[in-house]
């Protein structure tokens, strides 16, 4: 069995996990500890013993830690992208993508620890000088969904450490391969023990112990919006400090003078490359009427040449769904679709086997056309290779319906007018607008967040983060 790190001691737990390969359910990639309450509330105790000295760490000790971090996950990076591939689907060179994202993380917040940076500032009073610094919160709760195994770990957990917190880590219950090795590679770094703590386990176990420890300063949390309201109300209740990434209904705008071959790269890649299991896909696509048939027949032929197979195969473009219950749920929104009466285009349909004949999560990429806006199918997040295309008139209606969501984490706009594109840029109310790309697939070193129902809190990665993993000290001194 993998073990929890709690302490610097992998220890075993209550329960197991087992980990399968959803591109084959017949392959067990391991058993995994499972942790109730009480293993959860040993992680958080070592932690908070942890704290006072490693708050004090130096800038140079932060660095060389986090850096040899980021250097042994990048060297890895084929063999934990193969893990990662394997037990979450996503395809191999998109699996090794992500595993390069999470050691240049490392490696960028490395770099963060050393440059802390603060304010001198004359006191408003004669003789009084103020400073203005920054301090770690604490100990962090990190919990983290499947759909980035380490990617998402990694953009909470490097930017924790470099400024000095402590971390309980659980990761998602499908995922926690990728978990493990992320902190085997923490466990040698020459962390001192408890600063960072695995606890794998079930949400309702771990994370919901973490929400209610008085002894947890902030949790940073991205999934779901129902749990992320629960994580809200627990954090507000003890008055922690907390950060959400939860959903969206991302919009993709095709205007009519778009480069075709640009916009249906835009729609393929953001709305069913990763099998659309990305926070920032685009599950709605809005085309302008001039080129909205073009558009289709295009997107359509493109579909038809995608390959769904073993996420590890090469020439693989769709792997699978990543477990049954979110097969179960991307065929029942196929059908909610259908029955609003929405036409669907291409897919949709599940496949039991690959071309191999093992059994997984395979499902064909689906599009509606002839969607409006009402449809649940544009107001609800699938999570998976479901796209819907709604029809505008012009930019003015685009503009509108793209915003028209409760959501609002991406937002792309495929055009070559550069009044438009301006105009998108300003106008549109999502917390990170593309022109000319696709709504997935961003830098590392740079803020990431949403507005609306998607995010709450400041934002995560780039030099942004450290709004979160610090608070501010305001010091005075009459000299
Ligand atoms: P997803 O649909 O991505 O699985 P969830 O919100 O269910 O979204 O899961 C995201 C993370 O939140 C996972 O690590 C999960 O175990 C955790 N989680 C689920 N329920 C709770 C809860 N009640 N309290 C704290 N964490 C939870």
């Amino acid at each position: 069995m993998f073990k929890n790190l709690i302490n610097g001691d992998w220890v075993e737990a209550p329960g197991v996990t087992r980990n399968i390969n959803p591109s084959d359910t017949r392959d067990l990639i391991g058993e995994y500890a499972k942790a109730d309450a009480a293993q959860t509330k040993d992680a958080i105790a070592a932690a908070q013993a942890a704290f006072p000295a490693w708050s004090l760490s130096t800038p140079q000790q932060r660095f060389d830690i986090l850096d040899a971090v980021g250097s042994e996950i990048l060297a890895r990076r084929n063999e934990l992208g193969d893990l990662l591939a394997r037990e979450e689907g996503k395809t191999l060179p998109e699996a090794i993508g992500e595993v390069a994202r999470a050691g240049n993380i490392f490696k960028f917040f490395a770099g963060e620890a050393l440059r802390p940076g603060g304010e001198v500032l004359p006191s408003v009073r004669p003789g009084v000088g103020v400073e203005i610094t920054r301090e770690p919160v604490g100990v962090v709760g990190i919990i983290t969904p499947w759909n980035f195994p380490i990617a998402i770990p990694a953009w909470k957990i490097a930017p924790a450490l470099a400024y000095g917190n402590c971390v309980v880590f659980k990761p998602a219950e499908l995922v926690p391969g990728s978990a493990w090795a992320l902190a085997d590679i923490l466990s040698r770094s020459g962390l001192p023990k408890g600063v960072f703590n695995l606890v794998m386990g079930p949400g309702s176990q771990v994370g919901a112990t973490l929400l209610d420890d008085a002894r947890i300063a902030a949790i940073t949390f991205t999934g779901s919006v129902g749990t992320g309201k629960r994580v809200a109300a627990a954090c507000v209740g003890r008055m922690a400090k907390f950060q959400l990434e939860m959903g969206g209904k991302n919009p993709m705008v095709v205007l009519d003078d778009a480069d075709l071959g640009v916009a249906v790269n835009c729609a393929v890649q953001s709305g069913f490359f990763s099998t659309g299991q990305r926070c920032t896909a685009s599950s709605r696509v809005i085309v302008t009427e001039g080129i909205h048939d073009r558009f289709v027949a295009a997107v359509v032929e493109k579909l038809r040449s995608l390959k769904v197979d073993d996420a590890r195969k090469t020439g693989t473009d769709l792997g699978p769904v990543v477990d049954a219950s979110q097969l179960a749920q991307n065929l029942k929104y196929v059908e909610i679709a259908r029955g609003e009466g929405a036409t669907l285009a291409y897919g949709g349909d599940a496949l039991e086997h690959n071309a191999d004949g093992q059994p997984g999560f395979y499902m064909r990429p689906a599009l509606f056309t002839d969607t409006t806006a009402g449809m649940r199918i544009n107001g609800e997040e699938v999570f998976g290779p479901v796209v819907s295309v709604l029809r505008a008139k012009n930019y003015d209606e685009a503009l509108h319906l793209a915003n028209d969501t409760p959501f609002g984490l991406a937002a792309g706009i495929a055009t070559t007018s550069l009044k438009y594109a301006t105009h998108f840029k300003r106008h549109s109310q999502a917390g990170m607008v593309m022109v000319n790309l696709p709504t997935a697939g961003v830098d590392y070193h740079v803020p990431f967040g949403g507005r609306k129902g998607s995010s709450y809190g400041p934002r995560e990665q780039g030099r942004y983060a450290a709004e979160f993993y610090t608070t501010v000290k305001t010091a005075y001194t009459q000299a």
